[in-house]
C-alpha cells in the first residue's frame, strides 16, 4: 500500500481509469448460474431465518504493482483483526503471485503486449459476527486464449478473530456424498461435462442466501468462452451436511415471550453516556429489557458500559457515527457511516447490530436501500417522550402513560438525568399494568415474524 500513497494524483486519475476500464471487461464477462432443482426436501441443520446477506466486514485496502506492462490492483477487506486480514492478505498476495508468474511466462513465450490482474472481495453476514468472503481475480493478457479466474471463499468468525475450518461447516464423514451431490446435480444440468470435486473445491464453494454456492473458473469444464460458472445447490437437497454450528449461533427463541401479554419496547438514543448503566440498572431490578441506539463517536469511551449492556441482555443498536441527517447523504456515505458504527458496536460488544435508528427518524429510499444493502433494517418510534425538550420528569411520565399500547416503541435518550429519573415511575408502572418489556428484535419478531433488511418499522 506505500507504492499506492506514492502515487501522484494525475498517475492516480490514469491508474483509476485503466482500473475502470479492466473492471468494465470483467463485468461483460457474465456469470452463469445455475439453479439447480430441489430434491426431496431434507431438514437442514441451519436455521434458513439466518440467510447470509451482503454486508462489508470492515474498510476496504489495496494492493497495487504497476510496472507499466503489467498492473496488478487488488481490492480486499480491512477488518482490522489481525488473523482474518493476514489470512485474506496471504490469499490475495498468493493469487497476484501466481498471476504475475503467468505475465512473466508469457514474456519468456515473446509476448509484448499489456497484462493486467484485477481482484476484489464480496463480503456476506451469516449471523451476528460470522462472515463470508468471495475472493475473486481475473488474470488478463493479450495471446492467452481467454481470462484466468482464481477463486476463494473464507468463513470468518469475527467474534474470535478466526478463520472457521471445514469439519465445522460440513459433515466430512460424508464428504464424499456432498460432493457428489453438487456433482450430479451439475451433470443433471449439464450432461455433456464431467464434473468430479474433490476437497480441494472446497475452497470456492460458500454458504451464501440461496444454498451452497461453487465458483467454477471459465474453461475448467466449459468453453472459456462461457465465463466462470457459479453452481448453486440449495439447502434443502444438501440437508443436514451442512452442520455450520457457528451458523445457528443466532437461532434465537422467542418463546419465552408471553403471547397473551401485552408488550412494549423502550428505546434510548444519542448515548452511550455515563446514564446508561443506570438506566440498565433500573431495567434490570424489574426485569424488563431495553434497546439502545447509540452514536458510533461516542462508543470509544464506553466499551465497558455496552459490554455491560449486551451481557445483561440488552441490545446496543446503530445511530449513526455521528448524528447526521442521513438523507442529505449518498448511498455510500450512509453505508460507510452505518458499517463504520457497526464495526464500532462490534468491538465493543462482539455482535454486529441489525438494526439502525436514523437520527431524527428521517429517511428516505436512498436511506432504505443502503440499509437494504448492507442487511440492517430500520426502526423508529410511535411514541415520543420528547424527554430532550422537557427535561421534566413528571411530563416524561405523562407522556408514556397517555400514549402506551400494546407493541408500542417509545423514544427517550439516554444523556439526561431527567429521564433516568423518569424511567424509575414508568418502569414498574407498566410492569404492573401487565406489558412484557422486549428489546426490540424481540419485539419486532414477536408482532411481525420475520424482520426485513432495508425495511422501516415504527411499532
Ligand atoms: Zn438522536
Amino acid at each position: 500500500m506505500d507504492n499506492r500513497k506514492s502515487l501522484g494524483i494525475s498517475k492516480l486519475l490514469h491508474r483509476l481509469a485503466r482500473f475502470i476500464v479492466g473492471v468494465a471487461i470483467t463485468a461483460v464477462i457474465c456469470f452463469i448460474s445455475i439453479n439447480l432443482a430441489p430434491g426431496d426436501p431434507v431438514k437442514s441443520a441451519i436455521d434458513l431465518d439466518i440467510y447470509p446477506v451482503p454486508f462489508e466486514l470492515g474498510l476496504s485496502a489495496s494492493y497495487i504493482r504497476d510496472e507499466g506492462m503489467y498492473y496488478a490492483h487488488c481490492v480486499y477487506p480491512d477488518t482490522e483483526l489481525p488473523n482474518i486480514d493476514s489470512t485474506i492478505e496471504a490469499i490475495v498476495k498468493d493469487f497476484e503471485a501466481a498471476a504475475y508468474d503467468e505475465y512473466l511466462s508469457s514474456r519468456q513465450e515473446g509476448h509484448t503486449g499489456k497484462a493486467s490482474f484485477a481482484m476484489q472481495c464480496k463480503t456476506y453476514s451469516i449471523a451476528n459476527g460470522f462472515g463470508v468472503v468471495l475472493i475473486d481475480g481475473t488474470y488478463t493478457d493479450s495471446i492467452s486464449e481467454s481470462p484466468k479466474d482464481y477463486f476463494r471463499s473464507l468463513h470468518v468468525d469475527l467474534n474470535n478473530d478466526r478463520i472457521i475450518a471445514l469439519p465445522e461447516l460440513y459433515d466430512l464423514t460424508r464428504e464424499k456424498s456432498l460432493l457428489e451431490i453438487i456433482e450430479r446435480q451439475a451433470l443433471n444440468y449439464y450432461p455433456h461435462i464431467e464434473i468430479s470435486l474433490n476437497r480441494r473445491d472446497f475452497d470456492s464453494i460458500a454458504i451464501l442466501t440461496d444454498g451452497l454456492s461453487l465458483a467454477i473458473e471459465r474453461g475448467k469444464y466449459l468453453p472459456a468462452s462461457e465465463g466462470p460458472i457459479s453452481i448453486t445447490v440449495p439447502y434443502q437437497v444438501i440437508g443436514d451436511l451442512i452442520i455450520a454450528s457457528p451458523l445457528t449461533v443466532e437461532k434465537r427463541d422467542y418463546s419465552y415471550i408471553d403471547p397473551n401479554k401485552k408488550v412494549i419496547a423502550l428505546t434510548f438514543d444519542d448515548g452511550p453516556s455515563d446514564h446508561t448503566l443506570r438506566l440498565v440498572d433500573v431495567l434490570r431490578r424489574h426485569n424488563a429489557k431495553g434497546s439502545f441506539f447509540v452514536l458510533g463517536s461516542q462508543i470509544k469511551n464506553y466499551h465497558e458500559t455496552l459490554r455491560k449492556v449486551d451481557e445483561a441482555g440488552y441490545q446496543v443498536l446503530g445511530h449513526s457515527w455521528s448524528h447526521r441527517n442521513l438523507t442529505q447523504l449518498s448511498k455510500d456515505e450512509i453505508r460507510q457511516d452505518s458499517l463504520l458504527t457497526s464495526m464500532a458496536i462490534y468491538r465493543a460488544t462482539g455482535r454486529v447490530p441489525r438494526y439502525i435508528r436514523p437520527p431524527y427518524g428521517s429517511y428516505n429510499d436512498t436511506v432504505r436501500e443502503a440499509c437494504h444493502d448492507i442487511g440492517i433494517s430500520l426502526v423508529n418510534w410511535n411514541v415520543d417522550t420528547e424527554d430532550w425538550k422537557s427535561r421534566n420528569v413528571d411530563s416524561i411520565v405523562a407522556e408514556v402513560a397517555r400514549s402506551a399500547r400494546d407493541g408500542c416503541i417509545v423514544l427517550f435518550h439516554d444523556i439526561y438525568p431527567t429521564t433516568v429519573e423518569a424511567i424509575e415511575i414508568i418502569v414498574p408502572e407498566l410492569v404492573r399494568q401487565g406489558y412484557q418489556l422486549l428489546t426490540v428484535d424481540e419485539l419486532l419478531h414477536h408482532k411481525h415474524g420475520e424482520v426485513v433488511p432495508g425495511k422501516l418499522y415504527f411499532n
